[in-house]
């Protein structure tokens, strides 16, 4: 696996740091449960030669110094890969790669009939639809990566379509393979006990958001949509909470970043300080306890390439109310095992949001489905479903 971007080994809800980070785990469990070898090669600023971390059996997080520019970066990345396998005599039977940068890498490596499967986990051309950042030179490179790939993994039909948007000749190269989560960890918890291990009110409502304090989150969309609910119902005040899982708080580069002060600018201009509390990032062991304890979790992105923090709420029985903005319209059964709403309808959402909380009965029916539907994504099965895809492609580029 290729992950140039960012390393499986960093800290979850910070930064970068999100899906794409978990997805790589994810699946790197899921192959080697079922038998195979996974290296995983990412940059690391922090060391000065290659460092390679047996992270579990058969599972390798590889290391490699980069520092600066990150397409300046490409070719050694590329070259580094090319002289590792020479040295220790690897031969990979797939190259996967995860994101444009590793698209590129992969593109420019030696591979000697060994076969490229791609996960692009989000596209330039969506952020330029949906929050107007046009990267062209990646909108590019995307395209080519499309073009030149044995096989391109795609979460739900609509990342299909977007795909096919760009490059119609591709349908025939993409396999639509979710993600999947651990239900292991994600699983349905005493609403009441997590309360009390939490430390959060036993009478209190809790609406919760988990996920990077980013743009594409849409996260003003909920504090409005909270601001219009308290103002129609001003008895909640003392007595609703919005929890904001994410983000590294303790850092002040954190407070500095612009989506953070223009939330913050936000919450403190609708006089909702004591309603809207920012907690920062928590591992996914504690995340388990947060889902079940909340009555509402919502997902009010602009754009969305899957949602894996809606699959993992539905898992621990939660009630989600998430936005039609991608991923979460394929999870999602409107009304049946979660809610959604169209993107930044501010007053759909607090619609939703004020029924919800009058009707624990809705939301816990709600709740009970979201876990049957999230039986669908398990690590155990997607993982095979992607073996079998390595191994069409084996046999179409062997000769
Ligand atoms: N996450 C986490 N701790 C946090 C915030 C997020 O572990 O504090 C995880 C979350 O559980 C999910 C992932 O980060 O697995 C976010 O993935 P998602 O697909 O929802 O969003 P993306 O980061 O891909 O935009």
């Amino acid at each position: 696996m290729i992950s140039y971007w960012s390393s499986p080994l960093a800290r979850v809800g910070v930064w970068e740091a999100g899906g794409m980070n978990v997805y790589i785990s994810g699946l790197s469990q899921g192959l080697i449960d079922l038998g195979h070898k996974v290296d995983i090669y990412t940059k690391s600023p922090n060391c000065k030669e290659i460092k390679i971390t047996n992270v579990v059996k058969n599972l390798r997080v590889i290391h490699i110094p980069i520092y600066g520019n990150l397409y300046a970066g490409v070719p050694t990345f590329t070259h580094k890969i090319e002289e590792l396998i020479q040295k220790e005599n690897i031969s990979y039977d797939v190259f996967h790669s995860h994101y444009f940068y590793s698209g590129l890498i992969v593109e420019n490596l030696k591979k000697d009939h060994i076969p490229w499967v791609h996960n692009s986990h989000s596209y330039g051309i969506l952020k330029a639809k949906t929050i107007g950042i046009i990267d062209k030179k990646r909108i590019k490179y995307e395209k080519e990566i499309f073009q030149r790939a044995d096989a391109l993994i795609v979460s739900t039909y609509a990342e299909r379509e977007v795909v096919l948007e760009e490059y119609p000749k591709a349908s025939e190269k993409i396999y639509l393979i979710s993600p999947g989560i651990d239900h292991n960890i994600f699983k349905p918890l005493d609403k009441y006990k997590s309360r009390q291990k939490l430390n959060l009110s036993r009478n209190k409502i809790y609406i919760l958001f988990v996920g990077r304090i980013d743009p594409v989150k849409g996260i003003p969309s909920l504090i409005t949509a909270v601001q219009k609910l308290l103002q129609s119902e001003p008895n909640l005040k003392s007595n609703l909470e919005v929890l904001l899982i994410g983000g590294d708080i303790s850092s002040k580069k954190f407070w500095k970043q612009k989506e953070v002060k223009m939330i913050k600018d936000l919450i403190q201009k609708v006089n909702l300080s004591g309603n809207i509390r920012f907690l920062g990032s928590r591992s996914n062991t504690v995340l388990p306890y947060y889902y079940s304890a909340c009555d509402i979790v919502v997902l009010p992105s602009v754009y969305e390439s899957f949602g894996l923090v809606v699959l993992e709420a539905m898992a621990c029985r939660a009630c989600v109310v998430a936005s039609k903005a991608g991923g979460p319209e394929y999870l999602i059964q409107d009304g049946k095992n979660g809610l959604l709403f169209d993107r930044e309808n501010t007053a759909q959402l607090n619609r939703i949001l004020k029924d919800l909380i009058h009707n624990p009965g809705k939301r816990e029916k709600i709740g009970k489905n979201a876990v049957t539907r999230s039986f669908d994504f398990c690590w155990s099965t997607q993982a095979e479903k992607v073996v079998s895809l390595y191994g069409k492609m084996m046999k179409r580029t062997s000769y």
